[in-house]
């Protein structure tokens, strides 16, 4: 099999790598950078989410294996002193996998400009030198107007992120949804938004207009992103999905048990 595998500066797993490196290739593998059929990330999420962004343009050639060097992230299946075993699995790989959805963002530039990203955690619209003033469409439809200091977009695997942590729910990687939740809204007698999580059907999408400057932010998954004054910002279930070659299961409420709560520890 083609595989990549991309780590992180850090000692460990720098190791992992020279290790996992010497076992696949004493096990007939090749070890490419460009089209990979699988990429294996030695690190933690952040690691990932950088392989990710880094295979983006041929997520249906390719499958991701994660491989964690500190604790079980969500992202990572395999624990760094796993490494015998994985390579096992990899001699039996038939193809088996599992795909999540992502996140599709189309941003239009009042220059006439635009740009597109895919997210697999999330994309935020910030404004950080003041208030943020937008209007929420969602499928085409005016919602509301917001302000405060942000509005943040997360897929199902991203709902334990940032997400999370702007008070939005854990949702099961297996619903195709998006979550909006808020980042400090303003609410007093004049200004009013729902203050609370959406959780959108797989046909909506959102739309958010802001009001004409040039001093938003937008970040998608790792990346923090100074646009031009924005038109309108589109967030939809993208069409592409990420393939998780998936040589053993763990029960996704179990992995949120482990990272949030570890009381079975
Ligand atoms: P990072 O390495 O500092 O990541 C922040 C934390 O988020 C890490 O503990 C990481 O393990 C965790 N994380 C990432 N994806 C996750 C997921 N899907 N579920 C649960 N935990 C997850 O920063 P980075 O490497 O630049 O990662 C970018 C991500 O950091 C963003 O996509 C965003 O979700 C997250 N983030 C979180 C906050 C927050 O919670 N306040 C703020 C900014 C960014």
């Amino acid at each position: 099999m083609k595989i990549a595998i991309i780590g992180n500066p850090g000692a460990k797993s720098r190791r992992v790598t020279a290790e996992l490196t010497e076992k696949l290739l004493a096990s007939g593998h090749e070890l490419v950078q460009t089209s990979p059929e699988l990429v294996i990330s030695v690190g933690g999420d952040g690691t990932l989410l950088n392989s990710f962004h880094r295979y983006s343009h041929i997520l249906d050639q390719v499958r991701f294996v994660g491989v964690h060097t500190g604790h079980l992230g969500f992202y990572t299946d395999w624990r760094d002193f796993e490494i015998e075993d994985l390579v096992i699995a990899l001699k039996e790989d038939s193809g088996q996998s599992v795909s999540y959805p992502l996140l599709d963002v189309r941003a239009i530039y009042a220059d006439a400009t635009s740009a597109h990203y895919l997210a697999l955690n999330e994309a935020t619209l910030k404004r950080l030198n003041g208030t943020m003033r937008t209007e929420v469409y969602i499928k085409g439809d005016f919602f509301e107007s917001f302000r405060g200091d942000g509005l943040c977009v997360s897929t199902p695997t991203g709902s334990t992120a940032y997400s999370k942590s702007n008070g939005g729910a854990v949702i099961h990687p297996r619903l195709d949804a998006l979550q909006i939740t808020e980042i400090a809204s303003i609410n007093n007698r004049v200004f009013r938004t729902l203050s609370s999580p959406i959780i959108t059907a797989p046909d909506e999408w959102v739309t958010l207009e802001p009001t004409g400057r040039d001093d938003y932010v937008m970040t998608v998954d790792q990346f923090v992103i100074n646009p031009p004054t924005i038109k309108q910002i589109r967030y939809k279930i993208a069409k592409e999905r990420i393939h998780f070659a998936r040589y053993r299961h763990m029960h996704f409420w179990d992995r949120v048990e482990d990272a949030f709560i570890g009381a079975k520890h």
